[in-house]
């Protein structure tokens, strides 16, 4: 029994009645509230602390706090709330449990007799990563417009310094401008695209649908692309195959992943698509024997912006975004996206759907 449940049971008058409604709201809350003694060991606590803080399953009852949670600062705000009876804020890292982060309030407190001082605890680890994240992206996407309109306003300039006269060179900056305005147009098509899904605004309407025909259309669509770089594109899938998923959405997942298979192919190479199923999960494979890609790169390749080879991406018009959507959207489905590769041969990316039942 805990000093707090000890303490409690000893008060029997009418007024106290409302103390174990106190106790159980510090059991459920998701903060971890420690009260220390004098003597900094450790009174009471609610579960939230024991779980975050109890080493495999110790107990911390009068366990000093120094040997729960190492930490100056912390010990510091405590010795300032038993001896001065001061509050404090301070922002504790703990590196022997995975780098969390909390918050930490720490005042005195009068428990009767006993002074003691009471530390609650709230965990802003994972509000911390999603602003690193938003950072992140924010500055990516500031340093992926940036390149293009630089570009733009570079050969306005020249234009608008005489180049417009120069008929050999005029039509050559404008299709550089255009290109690059494009670039712009598709990036921020993507970021929208993006924050609609992630915002949870894209509702989908799965239904039954024929593979066959739907891998045909996304064909035919990229057959300009293909053709350029004398890619064969080869349909695999038996004709009477159906899939349940959203139509326009998995339209958009396998032209992202055909595309790349075009794009990241060698010239005069093959992109396969093939059905295949997993227990009770229809499996879209996309092969195609491209140049592969790292092994070191796997694990990143499906987050947004993130490229094997920046420049070259660029080069022939990607804007990092299109396997980020891919996985999105996998996602919303119930299912995932998954990328084998080998370098110098190919490289195959499985989409993975639940079947309806
Ligand atoms: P991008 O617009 O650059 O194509 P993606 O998100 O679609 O952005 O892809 C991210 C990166 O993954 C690419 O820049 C490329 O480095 C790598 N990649 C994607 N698909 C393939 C592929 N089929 N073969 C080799 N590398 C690929």
């Amino acid at each position: 029994m805990s000093f707090l449940d000890k303490w409690l049971k000893n008060k029997k008058s009418d007024e106290d009645l409302s103390r174990p409604i106190l106790s159980k709201i510090l059991e459920t809350m998701r903060e971890s509230v420690i009260v220390v003694g004098k003597d900094t060991r450790i009174l009471s606590f609610n579960r939230a602390a024991y779980n975050a803080f109890a080493r495999k399953n110790r107990a911390l009852e009068d366990k000093r706090l120094s040997e729960v949670i190492r930490d100056l600062s912390l010990h510091e705000a405590f010795r300032k709330a038993l001896e001065e009876e001061k509050s404090s804020d301070i922002e504790l890292e703990i590196p022997s449990l995975e780098n969390r982060k909390f918050d930490v309030h720490i005042a005195p407190i009068q428990l009767d007799k006993t002074k003691g001082a009471i530390g609650i605890f709230y965990d802003i680890t994972q509000i911390e990563r999603l602003e690193t994240v938003r950072q992140e992206f924010l500055s990516n996407i500031s340093h992926e417009l940036r390149t293009p309109l630089t570009s733009i306003l570079a050969f306005v300039e020249t234009l608008e310094d005489g180049a417009i006269d120069d008929e050999k060179n005029n039509q050559h900056f404008l299709a550089v401008i255009r290109k690059n305005a494009q670039r712009m147009h598709r990036l921020i098509n993507d970021i929208l695209e993006l924050s609609s899904i992630e915002s949870g605004k894209i509702i989908l309407e799965p239904k039954k649908a024929n593979l066959f025909a739907l891998v045909e259309e996304v064909f035919t669509n990229l057959s300009t692309k293909a053709r350029d770089r004398k890619i064969k594109l080869t349909n695999q899938i038996p004709k009477d195959t159906f899939i349940f998923a959203d139509v326009v959405r998995l339209e958009q997942m396998l032209t992202n992943l055909i595309d790349n298979a075009v794009k990241f192919n060698k010239e005069a190479g093959h992109v396969t698509i093939g059905h295949s199923q997993n227990g009770s999960k229809d499996v879209i494979s996309v092969l195609d024997t491209g140049e592969g890609i790292p092994s070191e790169h796997l694990q990143r390749i499906f987050e947004r912006f993130y490229r094997t080879d920046r420049a070259r991406s660029r080069e022939i018009g990607g804007t990092g975004l299109g396997l980020a959507i891919v996985k999105h959207l996998a996602r919303l489905h119930g299912g995932e996206v998954s990328v084998t590769s080998t370098v110098g041969k190919g490289s195959v990316f499985s989409i993975e759907l639940p079947q309806k039942n």
